[in-house]
């Protein structure tokens, strides 16, 4: 049987998950934020598989440098340790022991810094393309043959500990996978980096779906319960159907609702919704409120300036918006126009951007004063 642990031969990984189609945003972000580092390497993707590796010597470092937390195009962050190819679809379950003890020293190593050698879940997982979905079958079949595997030898907890790091599988096809780890609290809780979250009940359209996802990863535990509370006040520029005031209004906050365009039941004529037929770029509220997001369809760059706004004149004090991408230079885009906010806004205690699932050609940036 050939195993081909290739962490010797092209070294250790930072491995990254994006929205399939992403990969060359996501590899020069990756690329950016080594050399700003100093950490030097390159990033390797086929197109479309949403799976980008930036191979370089100190890969357990720069994993640990590079928060989660502040990564748009990843949807997940792992430190990839061994590939394994010419797999015997038979038995893939002896070559993935034997990377696994290869890898011993160098786990036990980054397991002192993540908390022990043990880990605390696996999670087999192939990538968001339409190949990868195909192997969501062999994905489980291999996950409940593997689990016992692992903990015969200690590998795994007993129970999952989300304390402890995790092991990942990434399926790449029946015969090659990737091995890899993520640490609790710097790595999405959720298989392929993909939140399972149910679209909010009777929404008036689909774009619920998206505030809601950034409510719940770009924001802390402590935010949602601090700035989300009933009795607190926001606008929602480019409201129309009502998705996002739908989000706001189940929260507890009265919104007022700036579009041309019509609400549709039950945000239209809801008691703690006021529609307002107005210019979202020129509208200003009489006075400052708790949250502004805006979903309206315009140039980032005239999006982020008038974000940025509302914040210099104290408007709102946390907002949500998007920042729709152009087809070309995507990442040179996306980095000028966060800076372009960062420079206007003034003083911020938390900016995050994040290309969510749900989001397709656009990223959406919680920012807080
Ligand atoms: N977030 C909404 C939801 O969840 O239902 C969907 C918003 S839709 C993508 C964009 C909306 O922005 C459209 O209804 C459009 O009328 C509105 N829009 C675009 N430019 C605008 C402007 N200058 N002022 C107000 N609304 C605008």
């Amino acid at each position: 049987m050939s195993i081909a642990i290739t962490t010797t031969k092209r070294g250790p990984a930072l491995l990254a998950y994006c929205r399939p189609g992403f990969e060359p945003e996501l590899a020069a972000e990756l690329s950016a934020r080594a050399a700003e580092r100093d950490h030097w390497g390159h990033a390797v993707t086929e197109r479309n598989t949403g799976v980008v590796r930036y191979v370089c010597t100190s890969a357990p470092m720069l994993e640990r440098q590079l928060a989660f937390d502040d990564l748009i195009f990843a949807r997940q962050k792992l430190l990839g340790f061994a590939e394994l190819d010419a797999l015997d679809p038979k038995d893939r379950i002896t070559p993935l022991l034997a990377a696994l003890e290869a890898s011993r020293d160098s786990l036990v190593a980054g397991a002192s810094a993540a908390g022990a050698l043990r880990f605390g879940d696996l999670v087999v997982e192939h990538s968001d393309s339409d190949a990868g979905r195909e192997l969501a079958g062999l994905a489980r079949g291999f996950g409940n043959a593997l689990r016992p595997a692992l903990r015969k030898p200690g590998w795994l907890t007993d129970k999952p500990d989300a304390r402890k790091p995790r092991l990942h599988v990434l399926l790449h096809s029946g015969t090659r996978m990737d091995l890899a780890l993520s640490r609790a609290g710097d790595s999405s809780p959720w298989p392929g980096g993909i939140p399972r979250l149910r679209q909010p009940p009777n929404a008036p359209s689909r774009s619920a779906a998206k505030l809601d996802e950034a409510i719940h990863t770009l924001l802390t535990g402590d935010e949602r319960a601090q700035l989300l509370r009933e009795g607190l006040r926001g606008a929602d520029l480019g409201a129309a159907p009502g998705g996002w005031t739908w989000v706001l209004v189940r929260a507890g906050l009265r919104v007022t609702a700036v579009d041309n365009g019509p609400l549709k039941e039950p945000v239209a004529g809801h008691p703690q919704v006021e529609h307002l037929r107005a210019d979202g770029f020129r509208w200003q509220p009489a006075r400052p409120l708790d949250w502004m997001v805006c979903d309206m369809v315009e140039q980032p760059r005239r999006v982020a300036e008038r974000m940025a706004e509302w914040f210099r004149e104290g408007w709102c004090r946390s907002a949500i918006f998007n920042l729709k991408l152009p087809m070309k230079k995507r990442w040179d885009e996306t980095v000028l126009c966060l800076d372009l906010f960062r420079q206007q806004a003034g003083e911020l205690k938390a900016l995050h951007a994040r290309q969510l699932y749900h989001d397709r050609e656009e990223i959406t940036v919680f920012a807080r004063r």
